[in-house]
């Protein structure tokens, strides 16, 4: 039986601040993972992760970008 976490999945702690960043895009990637973009609505730091299949597996960290003010 897999638990499905809806609130994990729209939203993730950012890698800059720390507050909640929203789900933006999710495509299919290589392997059957994910590339999920979520941006943060406090600083607008952008994280893009790869998200295996398998729940509890680690998220990559595959890009993140700062916004430049
Ligand atoms: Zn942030």
């Amino acid at each position: 039986m897999r638990s499905y976490h809806h609130r994990d999945y729209f939203f993730h702690p950012c890698q800059a601040c720390g507050a909640v960043a929203n789900l933006t895009r999710n495509t299919p990637a290589a392997g059957g993972s994910e590339r999920r973009t979520y941006e943060c609505r406090r600083c607008g730091q952008v994280n893009i992760y790869d998200v295996a299949p398998e729940a509890g597996t680690p998220w990559t960290v595959i890009d993140q970008s700062s916004p430049v003010s």
